[in-house]
């Protein structure tokens, strides 16, 4: 509340603790709420997209001693067994690819997707994408901020995905944050 900007079109800018500068003591608080919140999952490696999900996905990755892989928007010349998909950009109003490695996204693994804000869904439904073309098993989405207000956390949990969201914002209008409680 005292720190997030809002913007025109519902975008909330949180630069200095999430996204630009970064907060390490409420990223490690966060990572380990979401072990909590997954604790039953059985994850066996945490997916995230870059830039923004790899912090609090790396801390989940280090308090559940497993791997973590973020998928990439550049299509890099050297990489391997790749696998990709298309995801539209709801901040930058545009599509773009995203791929990951079969070496890495495996057939049987147990994913988590943590990113750091749920919108409309669009990244979220291209890990969908990726994890299904690995053969591997989605068993939880975490997102730092959820944004109620746009579609994306409906239609996950409409598909009887099992998302947590640490902070859900229920309206941005008139420019003015509604958390909810
Ligand atoms: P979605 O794919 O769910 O439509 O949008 C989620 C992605 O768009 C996130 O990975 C995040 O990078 C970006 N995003 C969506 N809404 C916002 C917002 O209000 N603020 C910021 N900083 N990023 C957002």
């Amino acid at each position: 509340m005292r720190d997030g900007r809002c913007f025109e079109g519902g975008i909330l800018k949180v630069d200095n603790f999430i996204n630009h500068q970064m907060d390490p003591i409420l990223m490690k608080s966060m990572a380990v709420e979401f072990v909590r919140r997954f604790a039953s999952a059985q994850v066996d490696k945490v997916v995230t997209i870059e830039a923004s999900g790899i912090a609090p996905a790396i801390l989940v990755g280090y308090l559940l001693e497993i791997p973590v892989v973020f998928a990439k928007k550049k299509v890099p010349s050297t990489m391997e067994n790749m696998l990709a998909t298309k995801v539209y950009s709801f901040t930058k109003n545009r599509e773009y690819d995203v791929c990951v490695s079969r070496d890495f996204l495996c057939e049987g693994d147990r994913v988590l997707f943590i990113d750091d804000f749920l919108a409309n869904g669009n990244a979220a439904k291209g890990i969908m994408d990726l994890v299904n073309q690995a053969g591997a098993q989605l068993v939880g989405m975490g997102f730092l901020i959820e944004k109620s207000f746009q579609k994306g956390g409906d239609m996950l949990r409409a598909q009887g995905i099992h998302v947590e969201s640490l902070a859900i914002i229920d309206s941005l209008d008139d420019c003015r944050i509604t958390l909810r409680n």
